[in-house]
């Protein structure tokens, strides 16, 4: 290789999301005895007395991650709250506190931040969540929240990515593909407005995946019903960038592979229908569509009559040896190589 060619910039697209983010912290060293993990899981872990602390922090940029054409702002609020404390959720604790911070453009009045309050406010509520501080400041162009989340869990209850062991049963919460679908419907229905300020929005019959992509739940349920039965699963992620990512990066910190079953991927009717709709196959919305906010777990193979009793989850596949790989059986018995295809702020 020749001088000129070492000196070639990198660039970001290159690297991706988490190429970018492993190049700019591979030399950092832990120091502080107390951190149990910093980067590469939902949240950060460290300890203080006999309770670790869990920390997560989410940033949301008008344009790249909400169109406010069809977000209303008290939703945008909720979601921002929503998504943090899915990844508290999702290292098994329990949500604490948060911080809010926001930029702002000139063109947001007082009532359209009351509104965005207003949904932070509702998800503190419902999910006893404090909001203890943040930062206010202006922007040249939209809105920008950055949530920071701070939760809760005894050390021996946090289930980290890295925990999956051959011949777990792979689990899921709820139905996936379904906030893809919403965004489909919606980014069609604000084109049509774009081209048309007279134009009524279409939206009878899509209102559930709409509000999966407006409205996540994070799933402190299947947290506390996991807890009643006394599970803590191997290993756990939220599915924030789609089921096939998310696998991934359970395969990849736990040093296992993995096979999952299409026709045992829980996919809603109506993400079935709006699917076949925009012509699109509804197991690629719940594989790569992302955004979903469900919690994708691993439990020993003993535990198959307790996640076979829990309401609302459901085993589809199972962890093996990591030379077997990562893969998709489809629903005609041919295996496909699993691949990250969900969202990439960094691509092209
Ligand atoms: P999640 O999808 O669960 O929110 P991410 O994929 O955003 O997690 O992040 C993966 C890991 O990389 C996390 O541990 C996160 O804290 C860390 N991370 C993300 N961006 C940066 C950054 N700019 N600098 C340092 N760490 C980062
Ligand atoms: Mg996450």
């Amino acid at each position: 290789m020749d001088k000129e060619e070492n000196k070639k910039p990198i660039e970001i697209s290159e690297l991706g999301e988490f190429g970018l983010i492993d190049h700019l912290t591979k030399d950092l060293t832990v120091i502080d005895k107390n951190l149990i993990k910093g980067i590469g899981d939902d949240c950060a872990v460290f300890e203080c007395g006999d309770i670790c602390n869990l920390v997560t922090t989410d940033l949301l940029v008008e344009g790249v991650h909400f169109n406010l054409i069809y977000t209303p702002l008290k939703h945008l609020g909720y979601k921002a709250v929503a998504v943090n404390l899915s990844d508290i959720y999702a290292m098994n604790g329990t949500p604490k506190y948060i911080t809010v911070s926001i930029a702002i453009s000139r063109k947001f009045s007082v009532a359209a931040m009351e509104q965005l309050y207003e949904g932070i406010k509702l998800a503190c509520d419902r999910f006893d969540v404090e909001l203890i501080g943040g930062d206010t400041t202006s922007s040249l162009s939209g809105l920008f929240i950055n949530i920071t989340a701070i939760g809760q869990a005894k050390k021996e209850d946090i289930a980290y990515r890295s925990g999956a062991k051959k011949n777990d049963l792979i689990c899921v919460s709820g139905d996936l593909g379904g906030a893809y679908m919403g965004l489909k419907v919606l980014e069609r229905e604000a084109k049509l407005y774009m081209d048309d300020k007279d134009t009524q929005p279409e939206l009878e019959g899509y209102e559930y995946v709409i509000e999966r992509q407006l409205k996540p739940e994070p799933r402190r349920d299947i947290v506390r019903e996991l807890a009643k039965r006394g599970i803590v699963p191997n290993s756990m992620i939220d599915i924030s960038d789609g089921l096939s990512s998310e696998l991934l990066h359970i395969c990849k910190e736990s040093g296992v592979g993995c096979r999952v079953y299409e026709e045992k991927i829980p996919v809603h009717e109506q993400t079935e229908y709006v699917s076949n709709k925009f012509r699109l196959d509804p197991s690629l919305a719940a594989m790569n569509g992302g955004e979903d906010y469900e919690l994708l777990f691993t439990v020993p193979l003993d535990k198959k009559d307790i996640v076979e009793s829990m309401n609302d989850v459901a085993i589809i596949g199972y962890v093996c040896d990591a030379k077997d790989g990562g893969k998709f059986v489809a629903k005609n018995g041919v295996e496909l190589e699993l691949k990250a295809q969900g969202w990439n702020a960094f691509n092209k």
